[in-house]
């Protein structure tokens, strides 16, 4: 089958499995996400997809990709790790926070309440994955004769509409992955998924064995990060 017509449909597939969940209770359903790092090929298109849905300023990345050279030279290579929020089942970020801003909801998403977050950072602190990240309220075209209007654009996460500007939430409130909640409650992917320019991203209902996700995960061998510190991570690997 030609690739991109293989793409397309892995893309149609995963929106079916979506429709398929979204039909379910929300407590019916866990999202989660599968990455191939055999088919990543580090274009960061990922990270600016995400940037680009969400907003995000400068210092806020919600998804990255860690590069790595492994190997003694001549027989070096680069490795690639694409680190979203790992959505993890047994959080260290929500325990820690005082004021009760960030928790798991119903679908298994760790989510975060602009209104509530103080901007402690304690969850930061507590992220074994380094998924969070703090909004300073800092601008990309700062001291330029006007922000560009990409950068003051309203922000659509949590299905709430948001204009950012520099005292009010989400500056000064801690940012991170949600899985692009908004996007998934209208029948969207993520836009890191839409977006992936190699097809390595996946997502879906993790308890759905009919869904992608849950194929792949019974036909090839996955890990997930730092899985001894038991945090259940929803963020598997295939290698
Ligand atoms: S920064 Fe916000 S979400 Fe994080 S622990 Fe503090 S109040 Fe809670
Ligand atoms: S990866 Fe970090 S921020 Fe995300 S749920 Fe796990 S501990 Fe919390």
């Amino acid at each position: 089958m030609p690739v991109v017509q293989e793409m397309e449909n892995t893309i149609i597939r995963m929106m079916e499995d979506l429709q398929r969940a979204l039909q379910k209770p929300p407590s019916e359903r866990r999202w989660g996400m599968v990455i191939d790092l055999t088919k990543c090929v580090a274009c960061d298109a990922c990270t600016v997809s995400c940037k680009a849905e969400n907003k995000t300023p400068p210092g806020v990345n919600y998804t990255v990709v860690i590069k790595e050279e492994v190997g003694t030279y001549p027989n070096v290579r680069e490795a690639f790790l694409p680190r979203p929020c790992m959505h993890c089942d047994n959080p260290p970020c929500v325990d820690v926070c005082p004021v009760s801003a960030t928790w798991q909801n119903e679908e298994g998403v760790v989510v975060v309440d602009y209104d509530a977050c103080i901007g402690c950072r304690y969850c930061m602190t507590a992220c074994p994955y380094g998924a969070r990240n703090f909004d300073f309220g800092e601008w990309y075209t700062e001291d330029t004769p006007k922000l560009a209007p990409y950068e003051t654009a309203p922000t659509f996460e949590y299905s709430e509409r948001r204009v950012r500007s520099n005292h009010e939430s989400p500056v000064g409130n801690v940012r991170k992955c949600h899985f692009c909640l908004h996007r998934v409650r209208e029948g969207l992917l993520p836009a890191c998924i839409n977006d992936c320019i190699g097809r390595a991203r996946y997502f879906g209902d993790l308890t759905d064995p009919d869904s992608l996700v849950s194929e792949l995960l019974r036909e090839r061998y996955s890990f997930r990060l730092k899985e001894e510190l038991g945090t259940q991570p929803k963020v598997f690997y295939l290698s």
